[in-house]
């Protein structure tokens, strides 16, 4: 299994990986909307940087966990935990509910209200574009520092270990992602406390979806009511299934070809 360490001392915060994102996924550029965080993330931005205090920048993704909460508790498959590490996500099947968003421990999903049908957008792990050709993500490519680098997951757990024990001045003694709900595929070492990015939360070493699948099950029908999202639901999928229509000049060829 495949994933990612980012040695945070090691990022000068140039953003050529959040570049490179946009380019491989052809992101077009962020629409500044009042409901962004103010971690960078967004429908159009996979991946961004946080400025910490002291000249510190540290890379926000999907942590690709082992055992996500997002897969759980999607009710149509749309997420899927493949075995190069990827969480990777099925658009045609999504169904606009935004139960990963509500489960995700990270807050990484974010909803691409940009798009005509609104879609989930999230670091895939380059899966499709790169993973797929043996090709490594392109963020940790063009990494001038190396700071993010890319690899077999025991490998850079191993690494990161390294690191540390060489510099125990320079690290704090933790390996993020290890171990933290069961284990994530993107990995961190730092030298300043990183709880910042599940918001203070610790998390601890259960995975979630053992923890958060029956809750998020309730979760909307309290507060939305199940008649209003059934209808929202209905909307989406109608609007879904129109855009994958043929144009209407096709299907009129077809139907002259039948009659000849
Ligand atoms: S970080 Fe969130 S979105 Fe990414 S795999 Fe884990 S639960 Fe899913
Ligand atoms: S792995 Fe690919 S999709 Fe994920 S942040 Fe890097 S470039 Fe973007
Ligand atoms: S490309 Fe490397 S050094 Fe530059 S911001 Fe990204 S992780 Fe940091």
């Amino acid at each position: 299994m495949k994933g990612i360490l980012t040695d945070t001392t090691l990022c000068i915060g140039c953003r050529e990986c959040v570049i490179a994102c946009k380019q491989i996924n052809k992101l077009d550029d962020d629409i500044p909307h009042r409901w962004n965080l103010d971690d960078g993330l967004s429908g159009l931005n996979w991946t961004s940087i946080v400025d910490k205090p002291g000249d510190r920048h540290v890379r926000k993704q999907c942590r690709h966990c082992l055992e996500p909460a997002c897969v759980s508790v999607c009710p149509v498959g749309a997420l899927t935990k493949t075995d190069s590490g990827a969480v990777i996500y099925d658009g045609h099947v999504c169904m606009g509910c935004r139960y990963c968003m509500m489960a995700c421990p990270y807050g990484i999903p974010r909803y691409d209200w940009d798009q005509q049908v609104p879609y989930v957008r999230k670091c895939i792990l380059c899966y499709e574009t790169r993973l797929q050709k043996n090709q490594q993500p392109a963020c940790t490519e063009v990494c001038p520092t190396k700071a993010t680098i890319f690899g077999d997951r025991d490998e850079l757990i191993k690494e990161a270990h390294r690191r540390i024990k060489a510099n125990p001045e320079r690290y704090i003694d933790k390996v993020w992602g290890e171990h933290e709900v069961g284990g994530t595929s993107v990995l961190y070492i730092s030298d300043i406390d990183l709880s910042f990015l599940t918001y203070g939360q610790p998390l601890g070493e259960r995975p979630v979806p053992t923890r958060t699948s029956t809750a998020m099950h309730a979760v909307p029908f309290a507060f939305v009511g199940m008649g209003g999202l059934m209808a929202g639901l209905q909307w989406i999928i109608g609007r879904r299934n129109e855009n994958k229509q043929p144009p209407k000049e096709l299907t009129d060829a077809s139907e002259e070809t039948k009659d000849e």
